[in-house]
């Protein structure tokens, strides 16, 4: 052969080796290599003890605080393709949604926040925290208006937080992160760091930035968790959007309430069982925890619902 040819044909080989390696190595990628350890905190609970809490549960407070507007594809939040999306005639445009964090202030345990709201370094330098331009921009960072920054409303209401219950580890729950004093312990639901998934190849160094300093991420170890042992709050693990996502029921003092995290971004998609689009891992699973959570509701209309970017 050739000699030019038979060097022609190792070095389409060798990429094409190359390119299979890179394949199997982003489809490897998890969320984050921070440490996580099962939780210290919560007991092992079920469906009928959240039910039974509805009335005999403690009460606590709860606030909402709206951290940002932001505009992103409906396609992400909403799965298009569902037959009640495509029999309302919905087509993809640019959504308008808000990021939150929700404070809690349990009368023994003290104060603890569900996701971060976002940071004004989250804000205004995302460069510091790892997020190249083109990924910002990708992200529609230039989308995103802040309205209450949370270092603002922790230092405005002289918070101590004892800790933060993640819904998910994307980064518009996380955003707020370096607002939070790094001893904080945070929570996140079980399976979410192990999830693998090419597009956390692009997140997971962001992720880690986000998370250096901080204790090791504690993970629920079941399905329900009763999180103070006194029926005040319950985490409910709701996988689909990513793996480990969880929604939190809180027996507020002005009634229970349902926070769905990003089982459901969307009033819209809360008000016809709608699953998120294409923002999610596994658009099945995300349904059946859809469906499970609003059961749950219909079976209990005194809940409250607050899904993870609108207001119902
Ligand atoms: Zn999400």
């Amino acid at each position: 052969m050739h000699k030019g040819k038979r060097t022609i044909k190792i070095v389409i080989g060798v990429l094409s080796l190359l390119f299979v390696f890179f394949i199997i190595w982003i489809n490897q990628a998890t969320p984050t290599n921070h440490p996580v350890i099962t939780s210290v905190l919560g007991q092992k609970s079920n469906y009928q003890s959240l039910v039974n809490s509805l009335s005999t549960g403690k009460k606590i407070s709860v606030k909402k605080i709206k951290s940002a507007n932001w505009k992103v594809p409906l396609s992400g939040l909403l799965n298009l393709d569902a037959e009640a999306a495509q029999h309302a005639g919905l087509e993809d445009h640019d959504e308008n949604i808000q990021i939150y964090t929700f404070h809690l202030t349990h009368p023994i345990h003290g104060d603890f926040l569900i996701d971060t709201g976002i940071s004004s370094q989250f804000y205004n330098d995302p460069q510091s925290l790892g997020i190249p331009s083109w990924l910002g921009s990708l992200y529609g960072l230039e989308k995103m208006t802040a309205l209450t920054t949370t270092e603002d409303y922790i230092n405005e209401q002289n918070v101590a937080l004892k800790g933060v219950f993640l819904t998910h580890l994307h980064l518009d729950h996380i955003s707020g992160m370096s607002a939070i004093n790094k001893q904080v312990p945070l929570y996140v639901g079980q399976g979410e760091t192990q999830e693998r998934y090419f597009l956390y190849a692009a997140t997971q160094g962001i992720t880690d930035i986000m998370l250096e300093g901080r204790p090791a991420l504690q993970e629920w170890a079941a399905d329900y968790i009763d999180v103070f042992g006194d029926g005040s709050v319950f985490a409910i693990h709701s996988p689909g959007h990513t793996a480990g996502s969880t929604a939190y029921l809180v027996n507020s003092i002005e009634g229970p309430v349902l926070f769905t995290g990003d089982a459901s971004h969307t009033s819209w998609g809360w008000n016809h069982s709608v699953e998120p689009g294409s923002f999610s891992t596994d658009q099945i699973r995300s349904r059946a925890s859809l469906n499970k959570l609003i059961k749950l509701v219909k079976s209990y209309p005194e809940i409250s619902v607050q899904p993870g970017h609108q207001s119902l």
